[in-house]
């Protein structure tokens, strides 16, 4: 049989990849801009006629081109900005895969005028479904100017297939705005139809966002700033009450590279949880920093969808310190939300002046912190157990912020509405905070006075609550501190955990875990100093059996891996035999920021007021 295969001609291999790169006028506004900034660019501008059918500019004052590269741009596969193979895994340019020229000008009519500094006069191309019109010297200054006219003037199926001028200018407004914000920078204009839609000048990122989003953006962004070994976060989210019934303010950036993601977009989505009116989105503006090598920016011709090594962790970061931030800047008393996540204060507390309570707590203790404090200096297991019952016991249980400017923000919380008074248990911190009598029921309930009546407080419940507020808050930003062991535990793990514990493997580090797998044996040889030996077995089978349910691939890991790490931590025999120990532990618990249910959602505090008491005898 005679050979039937043959190699396509090169205007129709690039027809065919420009189907990919190029599906509207939007398409090309984007490859054009972004390759204006990788020429180093510090003025674009952007000019449409007809949402692009007639007409899409783009003029910039990047490095130019010299006269042979001129030509070379519109080759397939040519690129300045990938030489090697190990360049694609960490790139730093906006553009590598070298089709967008190529693609662009195997279906419209082109005309580029480039010059670099080098150069006395510049190059000009005219080229015409991937044929080259004219070439010849031109004048024109340094920097590259293109004009792309008749887009899909060769494929009328596409042309066809265009949606109304106002849809087609929308698409070319997003990405012209996704750029705007991943460059405030940089000096970026936009002109549909003659007319100015955009003059943007280099700004700070809070004024460029309120430059592309109008008048009062700026008193509705709360800004958020996280810094990680594995990423950095900055950028801002829309107060909630700004939520919009459209996705429209949603921006993630990698790298000053936009992308989507529907697994991160969970992530900001959860942090607001309860704080949005039904069928309501977040808006956002977040910027990532991470290791280019640690994402893989070619999954998709049109480079939307970036894949991260470390996303479960990155999901993490992004959940607590929204809520984070959400929480700092007041945000949540101002609006009806679940009970669980609520900044509760006791009832008397409104009515009191906004000074600095007297409480015992030594400010300076915390298990947690990497100083020689008596339970994180812990080497090994008899010594930790005996001081972390002793911290509990008498110093309080490990608030490490218990400053006066934390209370401020505590009690200025009372000025804003308040939705859920009914539910506040009638508690009077002046009797909580003196040395009032506390007593302990079979080693379980805290029974303990107050104005109003009794006050029950869950102790182990208590417990949990008090290290999963300390670690959940801190544990991003600062790793918790864990004991080595002196002896390895190992545990036998399916195939299943093992793909677990990798997978997981930086977060469970940051948390204080460190193992590793040998066959089915994982073993571990560090683990969060809160965990005593007893609880190390069980905190592991609680980690597994949290992280290994299917939901959770999608949900909050770090809530799941501290729930587990509190509940273990809780396990151990509690020391709650003298008043102040008792006393200390009530106080640590008003500390925390929810204190009437634990993570598990279980009441932690119950009341019987005096009139429940009263009738009781009657
Ligand atoms: P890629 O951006 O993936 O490299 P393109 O087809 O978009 O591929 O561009 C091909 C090459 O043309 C780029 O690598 C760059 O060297 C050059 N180029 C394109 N646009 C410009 C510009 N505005 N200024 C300077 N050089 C440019
Ligand atoms: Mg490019």
């Amino acid at each position: 049989m005679n050979d039937i295969i043959k190699l396509l001609p090169d205007n129709i291999a690039n027809q065919i990849a420009a189907g990919e790169v190029i599906q509207r006028p939007a398409s090309v506004v984007k490859e054009l801009l972004e390759n204006a900034i990788d020429a180093g660019s510090t003025a674009i501008s952007v000019n449409i006629k007809d949402a692009g059918k007639t007409l899409i500019q783009v003029v910039d004052d990047g490095v130019g081109m010299s006269p042979s590269d001129a030509v070379l741009c519109f080759k397939r596969h040519a690129t300045s900005k990938v030489r090697t193979a190990e360049d694609l895994f960490a790139l730093t340019t906006k553009g590598f895969r070298g089709e967008a020229l190529a693609s662009i000008a195997a279906i419209s009519h082109v005309e580029m005028k480039t010059r670099t500094a080098t150069n006395d006069v510049g190059q000009i191309l005219r080229i015409e479904g991937s044929e080259i019109k004219q070439q010849e010297d031109v004048v024109c200054p340094v920097g590259t100017s293109f004009e792309v006219k008749n887009l899909f003037f060769n494929v009328p199926a596409r042309r066809n297939f265009l949606k109304k001028e106002s849809t087609e200018f929308k698409h070319i407004q997003d990405e012209f705005d996704r750029i705007a914000l991943a460059h405030p920078d940089l000096h970026l204009t936009l002109t549909h139809n003659g007319a100015e839609i955009h003059n943007l000048h280099p700004a700070v990122l809070r004024k460029r966002i309120v430059n592309l989003f109008g008048g009062n953006s700026n008193d509705r962004l709360v800004p958020i700033d996280e810094t990680t070994e594995i990423v950095s976060l900055k950028g801002f989210v829309l107060k909630p009450e700004h939520a919009r019934k459209t996705r429209g303010e949603q921006f993630l950036f990698v790298n000053n590279r936009f992308f989507k993601s529907s697994f991160f977009n969970h992530a900001v989505t959860k942090a607001f949880e309860g704080l949005l009116k039904p069928k309501s989105f977040p808006g956002y503006f977040l910027y990532m920093e991470v290791d280019p090598q640690k994402i893989d920016v070619n999954v998709h011709p049109t480079k939307t969808e970036i894949k991260f090594e470390e996303d479960k962790f990155i999901y993490s970061i992004l959940l607590s310190s929204i809520r984070q931030a959400l929480g700092k800047y007041n945000i949540a008393p101002t609006l009806e939300f679940e009970q669980e996540t609520s900044f509760e204060i006791p009832h008397a507390m409104k009515s009191q002046p906004a000074v600095e309570p007297t409480i015992n707590v030594d400010t300076e203790f915390n298990p947690f912190k990497t100083t020689s404090n008596p339970i994180s200096s812990g080497s090994g297991y008899g010594k930790t157990k005996d001081n972390l019952t002793k911290g509990i016991a008498s110093q309080g249980f490990g608030l490490n912020k218990a400053s006066a400017s934390d209370w401020e923000g505590f009690y200025s919380i009372e000025e804003k509405p308040d939705n859920t008074e009914e539910n506040y248990p009638p508690i009077d911190m002046d009797d909580t905070m003196e040395n009032i009598s506390t007593f302990i029921v079979k080693g379980s309930y805290i029974i303990t006075p107050s104005k109003s009546g009794l006050m029950m407080i869950h102790a182990r419940r208590a417990i949990e609550q008090i290290v999963y507020t300390e670690i959940h808050n801190s544990f991003i930003i600062n790793p918790i501190k864990s004991q080595k062991l002196l002896f390895p535990i190992e545990k036998e793990v399916s195939t299943n955990e093992i793909a677990l514990w990798n997978e997981n493997a930086s977060i469970l580090k940051q948390l204080g875990y460190q193992g590793v797998i040998e066959g089915k044996l994982l073993k571990v040889d560090s683990v969060p100093a809160v965990i005593q030996e007893e609880s190390i077995s069980s905190s592991l089978d609680e980690i597994f059996q949290g992280i290994g349910f299917k939901e959770i691939e999608k949900g909050d890991i770090a809530h799941t891996l501290v729930l587990a790490i509190a509940k273990s931590a809780a396990m151990k025999k509690m020391n709650l035999n003298t008043n102040e120990s008792i006393q200390a532990l009530i106080n640590q618990l008003f500390q925390c920021e929810n204190h009437t249910y634990s993570p598990r959602k279980k009441k932690i505090i119950e009341t019987i007021t005096l009139d429940d008491i009263q009738h009781k005898f009657n």
